[in-house]
């Protein structure tokens, strides 16, 4: 059992497409541990964004990625890392299959609908970023299939 850090971004949420997309997460048998809605400041991502901050295109992510509120989720399930992925497809919306959450709702490389960890490692670290010990549920053990 693994869990991924999924960030819902500002075209997610201006183009109200979280509950489609959180649809297609528990559709596949994911489930949330944790979630919450809040504004991203310029250091949190220069934090999260250290491996593109020096890219020429970087100021225009700052600038989307501050335009509205984002929402932060744990999402946990068997291999959801690299599944998550597969379902959203590659960066590029435009270069994204139809079916996949960003071929279907994403726009262009950089308005594509939600960050997903893409590695166990950066899953640990990008969890801890985003959620405190005590913002994450586990609930495992409550779920009665079938309702
Ligand atoms: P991913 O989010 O698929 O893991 P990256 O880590 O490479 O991709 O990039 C982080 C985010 O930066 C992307 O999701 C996208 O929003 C934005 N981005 C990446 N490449 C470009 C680009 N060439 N132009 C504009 N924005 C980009």
């Amino acid at each position: 059992m693994q869990t991924t850090l999924i960030l819902l971004k500002p075209d997610c949420i201006t183009g109200r497409k979280s509950g489609e997309v959180l649809k297609r997460f528990e559709d596949a048998g994911f489930q949330i541990r944790g979630c919450k809605m809040f504004r991203a400041d310029a250091s949190l991502l220069q934090e999260h964004y250290a491996h593109i901050a020096s890219k020429p295109f970087f100021p225009e992510v700052e600038e989307f990625m501050t335009s509205s509120p984002i929402i932060a989720v744990a999402l946990s399930g068997d291999n959801v890392i690299e599944r998550v992925r597969d379902l959203l497809g590659p960066t590029d919306s435009t270069k994204a299959a139809k079916g996949t959450i960003r071929g279907d709702f994403g726009t262009t490389v950089m308005q594509n609908i939600a960050h997903a960890s893409d590695s166990l490692e950066s899953a640990e670290v990008e969890l801890k970023r985003f959620f405190q010990p005590a913002e994450l549920f586990d609930y495992s053990m409550e779920i009665r299939p079938g309702r």
